[in-house]
């Protein structure tokens, strides 16, 4: 027997219903925002996350799912929604619509994780970016977004922290800054990070191994290293999320785990689990070829989401539902069945009838158990006066109606 792999899910049954729920959510939540969908490809050539997501990376050092065409060309599954939707704004030439460009994606991402709690190889996420503009304003109404859609969501005690990276130069600042606080406890962090240290010392600050977050509680802030117009841009950004009434917290340990991020990063926490990981990405554009465009964007993992509203809210069941089951008895009767229920279902009325050729008694038991409100049988003695017996399920109550009249009846009766 071939089972999933690892790290992989089936989402079905009531579970399923959850996702269309949640999904159907943030599509309504985007028309109201004026952000428009985007469907880029699954795959695209490994070079473009490598440039856009960067090269010291957990998803670029160890996490991508690469592979070689025929044409030998290295292709990666999308990793992340941002660097494709940075490749389509440049391409399509998006920066000559007005601006700023709203997008969002609802879409399955990979990455060759060690498998847990709430890390997956596929995982999906609802992502929205924000394109041309520098403005505070903009990192506000994205964050604006997902705070929306969480509180429509119901989720309680979901905390909003926030920090500044600052423009490249306060970055290469606080890396010096940083550089020299690591250097003197080297020796007490992970192989891993002693690599980072080299590289990218910011990183080290993401590090998930208690070792490290020990010694990463004392490091410098990087808010201390930032120049005035970043300062500026960061306290604009808390004063429109005040106006707002959304609630925050400053916390300068916050890098996240892209290169691309400037100034603004967030990230939405429940339960000590990150659901919604965002930030300010000014140099992206141009890093993917495009003129420089300031643009704002996060991925909420919607994985994340339901396990936070299945720990909140107890496992989700749902009971089946159809409005009407047309029994049949006889030959004749199993015919009519049949496209009678085709003719409600055209009606807009969820209707089932036997296609398993059951007897009448299994027939009556399917109906309670795929939860019909109504049910009739038809056989030969209901063909010749034209007239059926429907019964209200939950009740037992029966009323003849003709035939002709039912799509109009039961139209009448499930509004
Ligand atoms: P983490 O620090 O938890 O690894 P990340 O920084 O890698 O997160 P992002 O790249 O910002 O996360 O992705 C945005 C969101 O996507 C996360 O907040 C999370 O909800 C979700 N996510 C990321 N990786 C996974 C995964 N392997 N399985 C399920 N959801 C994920
Ligand atoms: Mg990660």
């Amino acid at each position: 027997m071939i089972q999933l792999v690892k790290g992989t899910k089936d989402i079905l049954g009531a579970e399923v219903k959850a996702w269309q729920d949640i999904e159907r959510k943030m599509r309504n939540l985007c028309e109201t925002f004026g952000i428009g969908e985007i469907r880029t490809p699954i795959f695209e050539f490994t070079e473009l996350f490598v440039r856009g997501v960067g090269e010291t990376t957990d998803i670029v050092q160890k996490e991508m799912y690469t592979f070689t065409d025929d044409g030998d060309r290295s292709l990666t599954l999308r990793p992340e929604g941002t660097a494709g939707v940075a490749r389509a704004y440049i391409e399509h030439g998006m920066h000559n619509q007005a601006q700023p460009t709203k997008l969002y994606y609802i879409s399955p991402t990979f990455r060759c994780e060690n498998t847990q709690a709430g890390r997956q190889r596929q995982f999906h996420q609802f992502g929205v970016e924000m394109l041309g503009s520098y403005s505070a304003a903009q990192d506000a109404e994205s964050i604006s977004v997902a705070a929306a859609l969480l509180e429509e969501m119901g989720i309680q005690g979901v905390e909003l922290r926030m920090n500044s990276l600052g423009c490249p130069e306060c970055r290469s600042r606080y890396n010096k800054t940083l550089r020299d606080f690591i250097g003197q406890n080297l020796d007490k962090l992970c192989p891993t990070c002693k690599e980072r240290f080299e590289k990218n010392p910011l990183r080290v600050l993401d590090c998930k191994e208690e070792g490290c977050k020990t010694i990463i509680a004392n490091a410098p802030s990087v808010l201390d290293c930032l120049d005035e117009e970043c300062t500026g841009h960061f306290q604009k950004v808390q004063d429109i999320l005040t106006e707002m009434g959304i609630a925050f917290t400053i916390d300068p340990k916050i890098v996240r785990g892209l290169d691309y991020y400037t100034r603004t990063v967030y990230e939405f926490i429940s339960d000590g689990l990150t659901v919604c990981g965002g930030g300010r990405y000014d140099n992206l554009i141009e890093e993917c070829g495009g003129k420089p465009t300031g643009a704002v964007g996060f991925g909420l993992g919607i994985e994340r989401l339901v396990m936070i509203l299945e720990k909140q809210k107890g496992e989700i069941v749902e009971a089946p539902e159809r409005d009407v089951f047309i029994g049949s008895m006889g030959d004749k009767g199993f015919l009519k069945a049949q496209g009678l229920a085709l003719s409600l279902r055209k009606a807009g009325i969820s209707a089932d009838c036997d296609t398993v050729e059951r007897s009448v008694k299994a027939q009556m038991k399917y109906a309670n158990k795929i939860g019909a409100k109504y049910s009739l049988v038809i056989g030969d003695s209901e063909l010749e006066n034209g007239v059926v017996e429907l019964k209200e399920m939950e009740t037992g109550e029966k009323t003849s109606i003709s035939i002709t009249e039912l799509a109009n009846v039961l139209a009448q009766k499930c509004k």
